[in-house]
């Protein structure tokens, strides 16, 4: 079998967290050789990945900021006797801009025909072999000093141990008339919560654009297409959107798990979902996705498994603690109750522990003003004590 080229990097898996990864690494280290393998026929997939502006740390806003899609100065949450603004600018990635991106870095860099490289090689799926050693689709084996696992929840054996799921259909439409809203509104909950905890996700992207997505918190992975598509249509007559244009559809489910991972032992540097970077309590990748790949990319070479363990382990009390917070949701409160849980976060929190909490940068304090007050109607604490004996949580009730 044929040994083909080393590359300083190699990374496996091309969605959020492998293109992230290589554009900190273009930008830190422009002289590194870096080969990207996604199994999909093209990168990044299907996706519109929003974030809080405050998610992304200072010091990758040179390299993080020219792949921002849209910006808005704030975005709206409405419950039943609960609608509040929240003034943290509120930002989108979309898939296709990232391919774009991640495509041209490759070609900036083939055409300077310098020592730095980045090579995209898509349409097979790569065995990672070792921490410095990859199988292509094609038999060859490649060497990379750093061999980096981003294939998001493929890398995972089996499903997760103990979770929760949030599952997603969004429809973008091109609208007839001017969108009545210029902000997101994050959460838009009705009272009338039927199986879990639902709500509708609107992202004007300008006055005819529209993505409106339906997403249900719930113990079982499947989402409800019909009443999704009822939200929906709701949502466009309430805006008096009459004459649409379906211009994309996206759909996904995401797990939200309250038990920690299993690692397997001497795995490569893993990333994104694979790697536990990732916030498990709102399901958001960015704010954990970007710091790593920040972080990776400013190492010194030799240093990038120890500078990544030091962040993993300087960051564990708030992954242990977003994942307590999945574990109170679906199985100390019942599923028509949920929404309660989310409208006493957006009634108690300033905005500062809000941005806090999604950039997973929270404190203690920020912790406590979460968990600590009157609690929800609804419990079910036998079911919640279960979920602590039971490895694959506490089964449906
Ligand atoms: C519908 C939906 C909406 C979401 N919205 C948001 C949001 O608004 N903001 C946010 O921050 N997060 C959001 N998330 C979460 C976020 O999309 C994921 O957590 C994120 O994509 C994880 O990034 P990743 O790079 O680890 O995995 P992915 O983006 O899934 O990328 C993994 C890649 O690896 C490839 N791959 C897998 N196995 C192999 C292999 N053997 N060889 C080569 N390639 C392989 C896959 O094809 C894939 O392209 C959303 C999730 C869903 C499902």
């Amino acid at each position: 079998m044929s040994r083909a080229t080393r590359y300083d990097h190699v990374i496996v898996g091309g969605g959020l967290q492998g293109c992230l990864v290589s554009h900190a690494l273009a930008h830190h280290r422009p002289e590194a050789r870096v080969l990207l393998v996604e199994r999909a026929s093209d990168l990044c997939g299907n996706h519109t990945w929003s974030f809080h502006e405050s998610d992304i740390p200072e010091q990758a806003r040179a390299w993080f900021d020219p792949l921002v899609a849209h910006r808005w100065p704030g975005y709206l949450v409405r419950f039943p006797a609960l609608t509040r603004r929240v003034g943290i600018p509120y930002a989108t990635i979309s898939s296709a801009g990232l391919r774009e991106a991640t495509r041209r870095l490759a070609a900036e860099a083939h055409a300077r025909a310098g020592r730095g490289a980045l090579v995209i090689r898509s349409g097979a799926a790569c065995e990672i072999v070792s921490p410095t050693c990859v199988r292509l689709g094609d038999g060859a084996l490649v060497d990379g000093a750093t061999v980096i696992d981003c294939r998001g929840r493929a890398a995972a054996p089996g499903p997760p141990r103990g979770a929760g799921y949030q599952s997603f259909i969004g429809h973008e439409f091109r609208v007839g008339r001017r969108w009545p809203a210029a902000e997101p509104t994050v959460m838009d909950v009705r009272e009338d919560q039927a199986s879990g905890f639902e709500f509708l996700y609107e992202l004007p992207f300008g006055p005819d654009r529209v993505l409106l997505e339906y997403t249900r918190f719930s113990e079982d992975p499947g989402c409800d297409e019909a009443r999704a598509e009822a939200l929906i249509a709701t949502r466009l007559a309430e805006a008096g959107a009459h004459d649409t244009e379906r211009l994309r559809t996206e759909r996904g489910c995401l797990p939200m798990p309250y038990e920690a991972p299993a690692r397997a032992p001497n795995a490569a540097v893993a990333g994104g979902y694979a790697g536990g970077w990732y916030h498990a309590a709102t399901g958001y990748s960015m704010p954990l996705a970007a710091r790593f790949a920040d972080i990776l990319a400013r190492a010194a070479p030799d240093r990038v498994g120890a500078e990544l363990a030091a962040a993993a382990a300087g960051d564990s009390l708030r992954r242990g603690f977003a994942r307590f917070l999945n574990r109170l949701l679906f199985c100390l409160v019942t599923p028509r109750d949920r929404w309660k849980i989310f409208r006493r976060f957006y009634r108690v929190l300033s905005e500062e522990r809000i941005s806090r909490f999604y950039a997973h940068r929270f404190t203690v304090a920020d912790a406590a003003r979460i968990v600590v007050g009157r609690p929800p109607s609804g419990l079910a604490p036998l079911r919640f004590a279960r979920s602590f004996l039971s490895p694959t949580g506490p089964g449906l009730t």
